[in-house]
């Protein structure tokens, strides 16, 4: 079976790769598994370049078959930001509660049809004959006024759906994994697999 290395350390991720990519005969493992402790810095100034990046790092010392994936949050009202920063957005080791007062108190007093974001997820593979692909995916809402939900991570429970105006911290994990950025992605990274 072809190892397929997943270059992360967050378990809930890799599990939601692992079950997309049950039908393709990968041996899919994290980095950790694949005994790469390295800390790759993202230097890129695009999503794209972030997730090659790391996964060109992680190709090179392997050889093997390689994911990776860069996600964060634009905010029309901030001209796109916090986008490639999102993780740091608040300083290296904050929280996300912290991540997100700062955001909300930029916000503040800016009204709801000015408060359109979305959250986009780049991912790419790095292929043993020396290819790569790239592939995005987006959802796009807006940011609340306050926090709602306790499902998800990070900004989901301030960010809200057009469509039935709920937080993406409200939806239960199989219904966000449908319509998120990285759901989307990995559906359109399937599509790609296969027409290999
Ligand atoms: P990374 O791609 O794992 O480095 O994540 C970048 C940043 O975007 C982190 O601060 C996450 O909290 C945030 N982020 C990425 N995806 C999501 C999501 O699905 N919900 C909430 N926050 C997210």
């Amino acid at each position: 079976m072809r190892k397929f290395i997943v270059a992360t350390r967050n378990k809930g991720k890799l599990e939601e790769i692992k079950e997309i990519l049950k039908d393709f005969n990968f041996n899919v493992i994290s980095m950790d598994q694949a005994g790469i402790g390295k800390e790759i810095e993202e230097t890129g100034n695009s999503f794209e370049e972030n997730a090659l990046i790391k996964a060109r790092e992680i190709f090179k010392l392997t050889n093997e078959m390689v994911m990776a994936d860069d996600s964060g949050l634009e905010v029309d009202y901030l001209g796109g930001a916090p986008g490639i920063y999102t993780s740091r957005f608040a300083g290296e080791g904050a929280t996300d509660l912290e991540r997100i007062n700062k955001l909300l108190n930029l916000l503040e007093g800016v009204p709801w049809e000015k408060r359109t974001a979305r959250f986009v997820c780049a991912i790419a593979v790095c292929f043993p004959d020396g290819s790569n692909l790239t592939v995005k995916g987006i959802c796009d809402g807006y940011i609340g006024f306050e926090l709602r939900g306790s499902n998800g991570f990070g900004y989901d429970p301030i960010f809200y759906l057009h469509e039935n105006g709920v937080s993406m911290a409200e939806l239960e994990p199989e219904h966000k994994h449908k319509i998120s950025h990285r759901g989307k992605a990995l559906a359109e990274l399937v599509k790609k697999l296969r027409e290999r």
